[in-house]
């Protein structure tokens, strides 16, 4: 709308707020030099006084506003008049902004033209609604204090030292949750931070502090002993199964044999010979007592395995001349054959021998026995024994038919305590011929030769003694 302005004075006052329902509202005073413009209303200068309404501008007097009232005095007028559409009162100064009248004020909040100097003298423009603000928050020369090293700045060096306040709580870039000051930060990082990263010092691969215990637990690399305790200088646990496979000093006890079943390294089993002498000892007795029984057992089993069941016994009495010469000095000195059976189920015998003689043929005779022996089928047998007995002592002439044998037999009396089944016990009593050959005999013909006699001794059941 454009309004002919020829008409106006050269000041205006209208009322701040243009409310229909109050009609007595309070007055501002703006005064506007209006002039021409294609068409809008230029506001050269607006004296904008918010919390002065009543205050008449300088420029006023009371004729002019009187005039004003007298022309604008409905509200119609001027609701008009703000609804004008004016450019800001800076636009010569090149404010671009143009609206109607009543929103200028407003404008004037915001425009940037609308300003000045700071009263801090920091050389910046300020909007005058803007200037309590700056003059607390962005002026670069207000003084002010850093929250947090409570330093004293101006506005302008907090801005370079916001950042770098070493007293500035940060939160550690590692998330380890930890808020530390920042001039502690690196340190807390290095040599700290629960998060920051560790090399293993076994396998040199990084981890998180904090797991790093745990990765010691299963760290191929790290040093451990053999459970062994070998003298190994150097395992890792990655080595150890192959070091107990292929290495490892294991022995067994050196009493081994003996029964002790402990096994170790070198190191183990040398304290453990030392600590169980007494315990090996007894090992060793137990071995012992073994043998010999099992010596014995054998002893036994090779004499029944060459055991004669024939009933005849060839007797080879070899070094005759020491053995009679040892029956001098030696009272009652007896040579004893091995036993042999009658039959494979027959009486047990043994014959012996008194090289320097016994009984009647003392010192001038060799005197032959025979002994029944506790035989294994004594129990199936015929008691008393009855069978004949014969000795011969062989004449080892190089012509057997020119031989000249010695016999003596007897048929045993059954009346004689002898010939009764014998006790458990070996039988010193014999029955036979103490005057069987005499020393002198011994020397003739071919008895002894090479110092060996032969001397057979018969048993004959074919002449069994009914009793
Ligand atoms: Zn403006
Ligand atoms: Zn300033
Ligand atoms: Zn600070
Ligand atoms: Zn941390
Ligand atoms: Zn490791
Ligand atoms: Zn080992
Ligand atoms: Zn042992």
């Amino acid at each position: 709308m454009v309004r002919s302005l020829t008409q106006w004075t050269k000041t205006l006052s209208f009322p701040t707020r243009l409310s229909p329902n109050n009609k007595s509202a309070k007055e501002v005073s703006p005064t506007v030099t209006p002039s021409l413009s294609n068409n809008s209303l230029t506001a050269s200068t607006v004296n904008n006084n918010k919390e002065n309404n009543n205050t008449m501008n300088n420029n006023n007097n009371c004729s002019s506003m009187t005039e004003i009232n007298q022309i604008y005095s409905d509200f119609e007028s001027e609701k008009t008049i703000m609804s004008s559409v004016v450019y800001c009162i800076h636009h010569k100064e090149g404010c671009k902004w143009s609206d109607e009248l009543r929103k200028l004020k407003g404008h004037l909040n915001t425009c940037k033209h609308d300003t000045l100097p700071c009263t801090s003298n920091c050389g910046a423009q300020i909007p005058k609604v803007l200037m309590e603000d700056h003059l607390l928050y962005t002026c670069p020369q207000r003084r002010t204090r850093c929250e947090f090293c409570s330093k004293e700045f101006t506005g302008h060096t907090l801005e370079d030292h916001v950042g770098n306040c070493g007293y500035e709580p940060l939160y550690c870039e590692n998330k380890c949750g930890v808020k530390i000051q920042k001039r502690h930060l690196s340190q807390h990082k290095n040599s700290d931070c629960s998060k920051r990263l560790l090399p293993c010092r076994y396998c040199s691969k990084e981890f998180v502090a904090d797991t790093l215990a745990i990765h010691h637990v299963k760290c191929p690399r790290v040093p451990i002993n053999c459970p062994n305790r070998c003298d190994v200088n150097f395992l890792s646990r990655e080595n150890l199964e192959s070091h107990l496979k292929e290495e490892c000093t294991i022995s067994g006890c050196f009493f081994k044999e003996a029964g002790c079943r402990f096994k170790g390294s070198k190191y183990v089993l040398d304290k453990h010979l030392e600590e169980n002498c007494q315990q090996h000892l007894q090992l060793i007795c137990d071995v012992v007592n073994k043998q010999q029984n099992q010596i014995t057992s054998l002893k036994s089993s090779i004499s029944r395995l060459s055991l004669n069941y024939s009933g005849t016994l060839i007797w080879k009495i070899s070094d005759f001349s020491s053995k009679i010469a040892e029956a001098k000095t030696k009272e009652g000195m007896e040579l004893v054959s091995p036993p042999f059976y009658t039959s494979q189920y027959g009486y047990k015998l043994q014959a012996s021998l008194f090289p320097y003689g016994n009984g009647t043929g003392e010192k001038t005779h060799i005197s032959v026995y025979i002994k029944i022996l506790p035989g294994e089928y004594d129990a199936l047998l015929r008691w008393p024994f009855a069978h004949s007995v014969s000795f011969t002592l062989f004449d080892q002439t190089t012509c057997p038919d020119q031989a000249c044998n010695i016999i003596e037999s007897f048929i045993p009396d059954p009346t004689w305590k002898n010939f009764q089944r014998p006790s458990r016990e070996p039988d010193s009593l014999g029955f036979g011929f103490p005057k069987f050959v005499s020393h002198e005999m011994l020397k003739k013909r071919y008895f002894m030769r090479e110092d060996v006699m032969f001397i057979r001794v018969k048993v004959d059941p074919s002449k069994i003694v009914a009793v």
